[in-house]
C-alpha cells in the first residue's frame, strides 16, 4: 500500500491520462519522481498523434531514465503510472535501469474496462544461419 505521499503522484499520473485522451490520444500518462522526491518528467500517450506505435508514456520516460541519468539515480527512480506497464513498456524499463514502478489500473483491470482485443502474433521462424550470424556478435560482450 502506499502512503498519501505517493498517492499524490499517482493522481498526477492518472492527470496525465485524461490529458492524452483529451489532446485525442489513448488515456495513459505516467511521470517519473527521483530520490529526492523531485518529479523529473511526465509524459502522456502522443501514439495518435504522432503516429507512432512506441510513444507510451511509460517508454518515453525509460528512454529519458537511460538517456539521462545515472546508473544509481535511475535505480532511486519510481515511475508513476496510470496503467500497469505493457510488455514493449517493460521490456525498456528493464534496460533503463529504473527501480521502482507503482501503479494506478492493472493490466487487467484495463481489459475489463475496455472491449475484449486479442493482439496478434506474428509467425517466427529461427534460429538459421548460426555460423554467419554469430560473426558480427562474437566478441562485442568482452
Ligand atoms: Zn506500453
Amino acid at each position: 500500500m502506499i502512503d498519501a505521499y505517493e498517492t499524490a503522484f499517482l493522481r498526477r499520473a492518472v492527470e496525465l491520462a485524461a490529458e492524452a485522451r483529451a489532446g485525442g490520444n489513448p488515456p495513459f500518462g505516467s511521470l517519473l519522481v527521483g530520490p529526492e522526491g523531485t518529479v523529473l518528467a511526465e509524459e502522456r500517450n502522443t501514439t495518435v498523434t504522432e503516429r507512432d506505435i512506441s510513444l507510451h508514456p511509460e517508454l518515453k520516460l525509460a528512454v529519458f531514465a537511460a538517456r539521462e541519468l545515472d546508473p544509481t539515480t535511475a535505480a532511486a527512480t519510481t515511475m508513476y503510472t496510470s496503467c500497469e506497464p505493457c510488455q514493449m513498456c517493460t521490456g525498456a524499463i528493464q534496460r533503463s535501469g529504473l527501480g521502482r514502478i507503482v501503479y494506478a489500473l492493472s493490466g487487467e483491470q484495463l481489459e475489463s474496462i475496455k472491449p475484449p482485443s486479442t493482439p496478434r502474433a506474428p509467425a517466427t521462424e529461427g534460429p538459421h544461419l548460426l555460423d554467419e550470424a554469430r560473426v558480427p556478435v562474437d566478441g562485442y560482450y568482452g
